[in-house]
């Protein structure tokens, strides 16, 4: 299996720091997965009927059809269709509007954040999902990973996958493990928005974080698992969030 870390759109709210949208797209024999897909197409072509233009201020969304993940696809020799199966770490704005660049694809997400997605809470944009994606809902499991709930995403072939309920930021917000080779990536999504999160409380962007959780409590409590994953099991298990560019690889080249 080859790992595309890909950056899928960029959030500016200045003076701070610009925001990324790393995805993941994973390749095996042929099929795609993609985890989160970033600002869309459409949302390109329409952003205000999208996602608003209340919510377009606030978090500093960019709109640029290159960094679209299925321009990025394509750019890899790939089509659309190849994407198979897509995982999403939660339903907001910024993480779902590639979904349907990808109607075929089955779309698996937790049955805690497609309930609160079909009850129409407002953090959610209807427009985004008014493709009617493939869902695949995950419930409660038995399975655990490295003790910690783990519900097994059945993605490519011989891929070995998990969403993990790392819920707060919304009520069904999860991460995502996979393994490569001999050690596993863990995409935590938006449990944490920068990586400085993991070791102090003290940092500006934590109160952003609580203001924006659903569940502050929850989101302090998958904050703490992570704590402890990176802790004690630091050289098995590579963390990384959705927001913040200095997790991309070294060689990756953030925008100026
Ligand atoms: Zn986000």
């Amino acid at each position: 299996m080859k790992v595309h870390h890909l950056n899928c759109g960029i959030l500016h709210v200045p003076p701070g720091p610009r925001a990324a949208c790393h995805c993941l797209l994973l390749e095996h024999d042929g099929r795609l997965a993609l985890i989160d897909t970033g600002i869309g197409l459409q949302d390109v072509a329409r952003p205000v009927e999208r996602i608003g233009q209340a919510v377009i201020d606030a978090a500093g969304f960019q709109f640029h059809e290159s960094l679209t993940a299925v321009r990025q696809v394509e750019r890899l020799g790939y089509r659309a269709a190849d994407v198979t199966d897509i995982v999403l770490t939660h339903g907001d704005p910024d993480h779902v509007g590639g979904l349907a660049d990808f109607p075929a694809a089955a779309v698996h997400v937790s049955a805690e954040e497609l309930a609160r997605l079909e009850s129409g809470h407002g953090r959610y944009s209807a427009a985004q999902f008014a493709h009617r994606p493939r869902w695949v809902m995950y419930p409660p499991s038995a399975a655990r990973w490295f003790g910690i709930e783990a519900r097994p995403l059945p993605l490519l072939a011989g891929v070995e996958a998990f969403l993990v309920p790392l819920f707060g930021h919304t009520l069904g917000h999860c991460g995502v493990a996979v393994r490569a080779g001999d050690r596993w990536l863990l995409h935590v999504g938006d449990a944490y928005y920068l990586r400085v999160e993991l070791t102090t409380d003290e940092h500006p962007v934590s109160v952003l974080a609580a203001q924006r959780a659903d569940d502050d409590g929850q989101r302090r409590a998958s904050l703490a698992v992570l704590r402890r994953l990176a802790r004690e099991h630091g050289a098995e298990v590579e963390l990384f969030g959705y927001h913040d560019f200095a997790e991309f690889p070294p060689g990756f080249a953030a925008p100026a």
